[in-house]
């Protein structure tokens, strides 16, 4: 059965990745995770250095014995502050070192807008007021920074997060190096169909972010469905004696989209590998399909709580990507 995807340099993309987001912090655990998942078998790590964890789990790469580099798909990411042309290459260099790397095989532009880099390492610069200091960065100022990566050795792939179609419509067309994926928010309550067709069309990799549409996050509301407990997914899972939480993954597996569930149980991570010894149908495929809701199915509204106000930061942005249907 297919475990990967071909990118468009004709490198292999492990279909199934370990997400490494703790919102709740916890370098360490995460670490812990991370080994666990490469003992079991994942080879494919998604970070960021926005995750504040790339240092330890570099440690952690590096303590599983046996572990070749090479057999190892690792990613990373451009944080907002950084989009300016001459941060970069130092960015990407700081992820490599924490990392303990000398290539990254994929770095992405976390978000199309970027903040004004503070220079202190601050991730979420504030105005007086409390308001975000945007950046007025371009798209392409960013990307021909990233095409450089490419050019001097340190990333085999770059790509890109959160952009919509139009966005990476202008990076197709004005840039030099084709994004290899594009990594987006992904799962049964809110499938992307249409932007994964877009870029299936076009030959970029699309990576689903929150496979499992984050179960225990902090902005879920009492009585909101839930993906890991959806009746229609844990019907179709009983026919395949999977759980629910394996056939959104396999949903977007065998749609040729690679999925980076993160979790820190070691039962879990087990769990969420176990999606090669089935396949879905048609039938059920088209089920899974039709519990998509486009008003409601986005849980990634990036907020910033300033006093007791909640911010979506990037409203307001004129790269703020989801204004568009996709
Ligand atoms: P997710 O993978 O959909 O869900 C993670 C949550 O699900 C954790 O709280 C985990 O709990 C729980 N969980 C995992 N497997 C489970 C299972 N089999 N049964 C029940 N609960 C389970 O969400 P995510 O962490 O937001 O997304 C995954 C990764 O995508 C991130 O870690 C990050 O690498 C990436 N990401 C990227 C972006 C971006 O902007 N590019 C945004 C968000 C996420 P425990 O840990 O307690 O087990």
């Amino acid at each position: 059965m297919k475990t990967s995807v071909n990118l468009f340099t004709g490198a292999e993309m492990p279909l199934l990745g370990f997400g490494t987001f703790s919102w709740t912090g916890e370098p360490e655990r995460v670490a812990n995770a991370v080994k666990h998942a490469l003992e079991c078998g994942y080879r494919h790590i998604d970070c960021a250095s926005m995750y504040g964890n790339e240092k330890e789990i570099g440690v952690a790469v590096k303590g599983v014995k046996g572990m070749d580099r090479r057999d190892i798909f690792i990613t990373s990411k451009l944080w907002n502050t950084m989009h300016a042309a001459e941060d970069v290459r130092p960015a990407c260099e700081k992820s490599m070192q924490d990392l303990g790397v000398d290539y990254l095989d994929l770095y992405l532009v976390h978000w199309p807008f970027g903040f004004k880099n503070p220079g202190d390492g601050n991730l979420f610069p504030k105005n007086s007021d409390g308001t975000l200091m945007y950046s007025d960065v371009s798209i392409m100022e960013t990307w021909s920074a990233m095409e450089k990566l490419v050019d001097q050795g340190l990333c085999r792939h770059i790509g890109v997060s959160n952009f919509n179609s139009k966005q990476l419509a202008e990076v197709l067309d004005k840039g030099r190096i084709k994004p290899a994926v594009l990594q987006i928010e992904c799962h049964p309550y809110f499938n992307q169909s249409k932007l994964i067709k877009f870029c299936q069309e076009r030959g970029i990799a699309v990576t689903a972010f929150s496979p499992l549409a984050c179960p225990g996050r902090l902005t879920l509301k009492p009585g909101e469905p839930v993906v890991i407990e959806d009746p229609v997914l844990k019907d179709i899972g009983g026919k395949y004696n999977k759980t629910a939480a394996q056939v959104a993954l396999r949903f977007n597996v065998q749609r040729d989209v690679i999925v980076i569930p993160k979790s820190a149980t070691p039962a879990r991570i087990t769990h969420n590998k176990e999606l090669f010894d089935f396949a879905l149908s048609e039938e059920d495929m088209r089920a899974i399909e039709g519990l998509h809701n486009q008003d409601t199915g986005r849980i990634c509204k990036p907020i910033v709580t300033v006093g007791d106000k909640k911010i979506l930061w990037g409203a307001g942005h004129p790269l703020f990507p989801f204004d568009e249907e996709f």
